[in-house]
């Protein structure tokens, strides 16, 4: 790749806060950026007539403790602070919401405001557009729909699974979209390049390694249940803990995906095929859906994703060996021989 060109519109202003406050010439490019994906935010916003909230976006090398901080300023309860977003193991960024929607900070790592060359630029942007996406995402869903309730039965936590999945898919999309519209990357011979021929290559290659969580790791835990080696509530804890990840793993890598099949679909591996029945239908949906579901739809979706979550993940769980059913006011885990 050689060159970034700026394409931008007219400008929202959100208070940028660099590392040490340092002023170079990465720095300067990261506010840019910034600025015209928050440009961007405005316009779509204010297409399902929305006010923009005030964003502060943040580049810090403590995301965790300036994740924590912005939290608070923004009135939100500590478990909502926390968690943020990992990709491929690093801590890549945060974006979070006031409840009234009126305010909003995005944390990202400090790489992106230091950032020299045209490639690592560009991905930087791709992690910010991401993070501009939930802004985005999350501010038109908030005033649709709310956020998903706390939930921990084996099969809400199913369907909570492909509805976080599905925000994490949308959301890379729109953060691309926007990363590609903004700077207009190109290669050598000056024609167009594609974000998810950049980043999703990693994705893709990764992918084994992710699915090694579930086969044989899962299965292991599993296995040391039967021997008695675990509690139940490890082995549900580590089971929904991986079960997510995974799903999240999958839709960052079939965002970055442009081909016709799916990346996990020529994937010889026994996890792939363990998950089958939860990313089959989910990405068959997700493909096909709008990135973000029109005002009347968000209710709909959430229904179809809590849909595919809970048949597809209560039958890969099936497959892995363990049921889970309602008892009293909590749940009954069997576990049996793996299919
Ligand atoms: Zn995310």
């Amino acid at each position: 790749m050689t060159g970034l060109a700026w394409h931008t519109g007219p400008h929202m202003e959100p208070e940028v806060v660099l590392p040490d406050g340092r002023h170079t010439e990465a720095a300067e490019f990261f506010e840019q950026v910034a600025r015209a994906f928050c440009s961007s935010a405005t316009s779509l916003l204010s297409d399902r007539k929305m006010a923009e909230p005030e964003v502060r976006i943040v580049a810090a090398s403590n995301i965790m403790e300036v994740a924590a901080a912005e939290g608070e300023r923004l009135g939100l309860q500590p478990d909502r602070r926390l968690g943020v977003e990992r990709v491929g193991g690093v801590v890549g960024g945060k974006c979070l919401i006031s409840d009234d929607r009126r305010r909003a900070s995005i944390i990202v790592a400090d790489y992106a405001a230091t950032a020299s060359d045209a490639p690592s630029r560009l991905i930087a942007a791709a992690l910010l557009g991401h993070e501009v996406g939930h802004l985005i995402y999350g501010l038109i869903r908030g005033a649709e729909i709310g956020i998903f309730p706390n939930v921990w039965k084996p099969w809400e936590v199913a369907g909570m699974i492909a509805v976080l999945a599905a925000e994490e898919y949308r959301v890379d999309v729109l953060g691309q979209v926007l990363a590609e519209r903004t700077l207009l990357p190109t290669d050598d011979s000056g024609a167009p390049v594609s974000l998810a021929d950049i980043s999703g290559s990693g994705y893709r290659s990764g992918l084994k390694g992710a699915l090694d969580e579930i086969s044989p790791k899962l299965e292991g835990t599993i296995l040391a249940y039967r021997l008695h080696r675990l509690s139940l509530d490890e082995l549900w804890n580590a089971m929904a803990r991986t079960s997510e990840g995974i799903a999240l793993y999958l839709a960052h890598t079939e965002a970055h995906t442009k081909q016709a099949a799916l990346a996990i679909e020529g994937v010889a591996h026994r996890g792939a095929h363990l998950l089958e029945p939860f990313w089959r239908p989910l990405f068959a949906y997700l493909r096909q859906a709008p990135m973000v579901p029109p005002a009347t739809e968000w209710s709909a979706d959430r229904k179809r994703l809590i849909e595919i979550g809970r048949a597809g993940y209560m039958e890969a769980w099936r497959r892995l060996g363990v049921a889970a059913r309602p008892q009293g006011e909590g749940f009954f885990l069997s576990v049996f021989d793996p299919e």
